[in-house]
């Protein structure tokens, strides 16, 4: 059955799928530099369908199910698949998630950061530090003969433990040619169970983490994830390929870290 299918990749096509994942962290990162209050997430969402198309590729997202958007744009209490809107202004305090996909050369990058919008609180700073953290608990799993069970498991134990909450109704995911393949790759579960990790798998590891309640509902746009309790939420993700047993994260923060400068988000 197509769905179930693994589609494992070559050293070649790797490198492609490295391509396209590294021209997501230069977009991130081009639409990190007018992340500012007062700026609307349409224009963030414009400036990054400009960069994609500048480079010869094209926005994954863009029309993905009818998705309208290049980029999802999740602000605050909402946990991802945000529309980007001109109605939408961010605030000093905010926090920002850009998720963004690009299609280059065939193959499809997928990568998601969640940045400050000015000052934040030191509750939230704390809560987008421990999401980013558990992204790379849960790749340092992502080898050959281990399990997405035992990814999920290392996510959930680390922000559990921290206090915070696992959201379940969204994983991350295998990647390729297609944006979604299998196999699914929870945020939770248990050690040993799940399908096994082998060599020339691409994968998406992308905790959402939220504060107060793992729930969350569905704005009446029909895309817009947002926790339950409205409290915040934060997002990060990376594309990791398993190569020669171990994880080799395709995408990038250092294009972000680099236009942050002191900051982390
Ligand atoms: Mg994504
Ligand atoms: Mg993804």
């Amino acid at each position: 059955i197509l769905s179930v299918m693994i589609y494992l990749k070559t050293d070649e096509e790797i490198e492609l799928m490295r391509a396209a994942n590294q021209l997501v962290g230069r977009t991130l990162a081009e639409v990190a530099k007018i992340i500012a209050p007062g700026v609307s997430t349409k224009t963030l969402d414009k400036r990054a369908e400009e960069f994609i198309r500048d480079h010869g590729a094209t926005p994954a997202f863009l029309g993905y199910q009818g998705f309208p958007g290049s980029m999802c744009i999740s602000v605050n209490d909402q946990v991802v698949h945000g529309i980007p809107s001109h109605k939408t202004i961010l605030q000093e305090g905010d926090i920002v998630t850009l998720d963004c996909g690009t299609k280059l050369a065939g193959f499809t990058g997928d990568s998601a950061y969640t940045f400050a919008v000015g000052e934040i609180s030191e509750e939230v700073h704390k809560l987008l530090k421990t999401t980013k953290e558990s992204l790379y608990v849960g790749i340092e799993q992502a080898v050959a003969g281990n399990r997405t069970g035992d990814i999920g498991y290392a996510v959930q134990r680390y922000c559990e433990a921290r206090g915070y909450h696992v959201v379940r109704e969204l994983t991350g995911h295998g990647i390729g040619v297609n944006l979604h393949e299998s196999p699914e790759v929870p945020n939770y579960g248990k050690r040993g169970t799940g399908t096994e990790l082998r060599n020339g798998m691409c994968i998406c590891i992308e905790p959402m983490i939220n504060i107060g309640s793992k729930n969350v509902v569905q704005e009446r746009d029909g895309w817009t994830i947002r926790t339950k309790t409205r409290k915040p939420s934060a997002h990060f993700e990376h594309c990791v390929a398993i190569r020669d047993g171990k994880a080799d994260i395709l995408s990038s923060f250092d294009f972000i870290a680099e236009v942050l400068g002191d900051r982390e988000f």
